[in-house]
């Protein structure tokens, strides 16, 4: 019954959380973790576990592969991280495809966490059934990712659908990410809205505390009010250049809901071009779901794109250092090995047959913790 899972996996600075997920994206099954203290290496050897267990409890079920969702910069082509905030010690480097493949014996992909949202989101969630889909993340930073007819477009150097560095005129009372003051993630992101709170009022609270106080305090208002309305004025601009027809709010922040969602949609509306001043601004529907259903979806359009990665092995060894010079110098080589988004269909049949679902995904489960060499789709 349960048939051929995918394995998706959210890896955050205070837990992991995996799912098993349909090929049609629905949650089978989910556990999290807390993640390992040290962080590093011990990040994906509780996330191999996790998914061995998950899978141990299903019998009968097989799990194809598995999708990682990760916050920092992620080398797609190397399966790599290649920069992370101190979030998740360790992480910056960390080789997660090749240590997860080992680990699993199947075949595994790894992206931005905010990219893994916005999959989830346009395969299966509030973006499904639209074109060109902006999906926004307001959650202790501004994420963006763009997806169309359901796949994510990530720019000639990665940063398409970025939305944290937007300008803006007004001056956070944090720095964005970059340092930056004017930017949009210094005034909109979770944090910014606690700190311009506290410089208002005097009390440090954190965001959903603050959320709580709207209907009474009106210095909570102005500063949620304000902040999601900037974003939207900022995003009226951001509409114009990229033409979506729909715009998905997720993240931590925006579960504020409508006290957020409304003076963020006024705004936009009212400062948009005509065109645009009826674009729906839509509420994200999985949840803390979506990186879960998109990462694992994203594993599972892999297995369908890669041109059978696990055959060759030459070209491994470039990429792996080239791309430690530069964030996204790997896409080049994307196209060779793994063609993430190229979705060149006449590849499909070929690699069915070597990297698919058979190829003995359900012996490696109980064996998550040890490494399997020979049989798993090498990387290193
Ligand atoms: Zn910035």
């Amino acid at each position: 019954m349960a048939g051929t899972l995918y394995a998706g996996v959210d890896i955050g600075g205070t837990k992991i959380a995996v799912a098993l997920v349909s090929e049609e994206g629905r949650i089978v099954r989910q556990a999290r973790t807390p993640t390992p203290a040290g962080g590093g290496a011990a990040v994906p050897v509780a996330a191999a576990r996790l998914i061995a267990e998950l899978r141990a409890g299903l019998p009968g079920a097989t799990v194809a592969a598995v999708g990682v969702g990760s916050p920092g910069v992620i080398d797609r082509a190397a399966g790599r991280v290649v920069s992370a905030t101190d979030v998740l010690p360790g992480w910056a480097g960390m080789e997660v495809r090749a240590t997860l493949e080992e680990l699993t014996g199947v075949p595994v992909t790894v992206d931005n966490d905010v990219r893994a949202m916005a999959y989830g989101e346009a395969k299966a969630g509030a973006g499904a059934g639209f074109s060109r889909v902006l999906y926004v993340s307001v959650g202790t930073g501004i994420g963006g990712a763009l997806t169309r007819d359901g796949e994510l477009e990530y720019g000639a150097h990665g940063t398409a659908g970025e939305t944290a560095h937007l300008l803006v005129p007004a001056t956070g009372a944090i720095p964005c990410g970059c340092g930056r003051l004017d930017h949009l993630e210094a005034v909109a992101s979770g944090p910014a809205m606690a700190a311009a709170y506290a410089a208002r009022t005097g009390e440090r609270l954190p965001l959903p505390e603050i959320a709580a106080r709207l209907a009474d305090d009106p210095a909570a208002r102005d500063t949620v009010h304000g902040a999601a309305a900037l974003l939207g004025r900022a995003l009226a601009g951001l509409a114009a250049v990229l033409d979506p027809d729909a715009l998905v709010v997720g993240g931590g922040a925006a579960q504020i809901g409508p006290a957020f969602r409304t003076p963020l949609t006024e705004a936009l509306h009212a400062e948009a071009l005509p065109p645009l001043r009826a674009l729906p601004v839509l509420p994200a529907h999985l949840g803390t779901d979506a990186p879960l259903i998109g990462a694992a979806l994203q594993s599972k359009a892999a297995l369908t794109t890669r041109p059978a990665p696990h055959t060759t092995g030459p070209q491994t060894t470039g990429p792996q250092t080239a791309s430690q010079t530069g964030p996204r110098t790997t896409d080049l080589q994307t196209t060779s090995q793994t063609g993430p988004r190229t979705t060149g269909p006449q590849t499909a049949s070929q690699t069915a047959s070597q990297t698919g679902p058979q190829t003995g995904p359900q012996t490696t489960d109980r064996q998550a913790t040890g490494p399997r060499s020979g049989s798993g789709p090498e990387r290193g």
